[in-house]
């Protein structure tokens, strides 16, 4: 058993057919108005695409679709999947860049003029960009501030990338009122979450503001000491909207029942399986990643204490774990009755309609994303960026920087080295959990 927070999973995920806009077709309220302009999207168009961890990958459109508002990409191990025009990344293109690539207008006049981002070469109306773009000067639109400095286990914290992305983020660039949640306020229509305004999965590495009530994904927040774990609601967060500035985080303290929930939900994500056995699983991933647990007070438990003390929480609740004794199995299995996160520590009252339980909806759908969205974007093949596919202009050249600079620091890169194919594909992953 080697799990880790951000190690390959154990067992390759199938491929759940999934779509990060699952979401958008269920019943309810008729589609919102058509887009205000004609997306500028092609077949075998190369895009940039973000995903539900809020990082961009790599991919070529197959088939655009109105209907959905969004186009089939092909990702770079040739899995397939529908994402929404507002999660798609064009690469400017030669001839149109006098126009706005927001609303595609060329109108200008002295309080909105054209600027142009410095990285991805397109243009945009100073007040079509979010927060309101300066004139004068190098500048760098939001999606690359963003694509620089995202990372998986979450984005970088020090250097001008930092404070450019702090300073945008202050700012969202949709809005928030617009947006429809379930009762649990766990998932919108529109599949807009956090600072990047991408898709997501709440219980996927994301964390929720206590002030707004909004998720945020892991790689657009600044502020973790530790990547999170799966399911992980056990912090306090604000985000940057409603501080107006850096963000705020508190981790809450944990008992050992939330402990062993936590554990075995994180793994049962990880490892796509229901039952681990405590000592020869459960236990040894706990240790190997005791700090990252950010265990509070029970982080000073010696290590022989561990294993009673877990054995304890899992057979003391019976409504939350299900033991191998109980299915005929070895007695040192432990499973999950429901593939739930742990309830959180919160009360209710202070999350407002957000739900201190999940309740189960979203938890297999999540997990489904996970395998899922391992499938579009990772194992890619290598330098397909800097390769035969020319078209790239700009983006290219937003990556292609940050290869330079983090090019020797490998396993620094989070999302961003399975963008530059740095992967092989032989982890055959989750991309959820290699970052760091
Ligand atoms: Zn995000
Ligand atoms: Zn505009
Ligand atoms: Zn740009
Ligand atoms: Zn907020």
């Amino acid at each position: 058993m080697e799990a880790r927070f951000w190690g390959p999973p154990l067992h390759p995920p199938l491929t759940p057919p999934y779509s990060p806009v699952a979401m958008a077709t269920e019943p309810g309220p008729p589609q919102p108005r058509p887009p205000r302009c004609p997306p500028r999207f092609w077949e075998g168009q190369d895009v940039l695409a973000r995903w539900t961890d809020g990082l961009l990958y790599l991919g070529t459109i197959k088939k655009v679709d109105p209907g959905r508002r969004g186009c089939l990409v092909q990702f770079e191990d040739n899995s397939q999947f529908l994402v929404l025009w507002k999660d798609i990344s064009p690469a400017a293109v030669p001839g149109e860049d006098q126009s706005c690539c927001v609303c595609s207008s060329r109108a200008l006049n002295p309080q909105n003029l054209l600027v142009r981002c410095s990285k991805c070469g397109h243009a945009y109306h100073q007040q079509c960009h979010h927060p309101a773009a300066l004139p004068g000067g190098p500048w760098m639109c939001r999606r690359c501030v963003f694509a620089v400095a995202t990372k998986r286990g979450g984005a970088l914290k020090k250097g001008p990338h930092a404070k450019a992305m702090l300073s945008m983020k202050v700012v969202l660039p949709y809005q928030l009122k617009a947006l429809e949640w379930d009762p649990p306020h766990l998932a919108n229509r529109q599949q807009c979450y956090c600072y990047c305004g991408g898709p997501g999965e709440w219980n996927l590495k994301m964390l929720q503001c206590r002030g707004c009530s909004q998720w945020f994904h892991e790689a657009c927040t600044q502020c973790l000491s530790k990547p999170l774990l799966y399911g992980d609601r056990f912090y306090v967060f604000e985000c940057c909207v409603c501080t107006g500035g850096a963000e705020s985080v508190r981790r809450l303290p944990l008992r050992w029942v939330d402990v062993a929930h936590l554990l075995l939900y994180h793994l049962s994500v990880c490892c796509k399986k229901k039952y681990f056995d405590l000592e020869r699983e459960i236990l040894p991933f706990a240790n190997a990643n005791w700090d990252a647990l950010l265990l509070g007070q029970l982080a000073e438990t010696p290590k022989g204490e561990r294993y009673g003390l877990l054995l304890g929480a899992l057979s003391a609740h019976k409504d939350r774990f299900i033991s191998g004794r109980e299915i005929k199995k070895r007695k040192g299995l432990f499973g999950l009755h429901n593939r739930d996160p742990p309830p959180g520590a919160v009360p209710p009252q202070v999350w407002g309609a957000g739900g201190g339980l999940g309740g189960s909806r979203g938890s297999f759908r999540g997990s489904k994303g996970v395998f899922g969205g391992s499938k579009g974007l990772l194992g890619g093949s290598k330098g397909s960026l800097g390769g035969s596919k020319g078209l790239w202009g700009g983006l290219k050249g937003v990556l292609g920087a940050l290869r330079g600079v983090l090019g020797g620091l490998k396993g620094a890169w989070g999302g961003l080295k399975g963008v530059l194919g740095g992967l092989s594909g032989g982890l055959g992953g989750l991309k959820g959990v290699w970052g760091v």
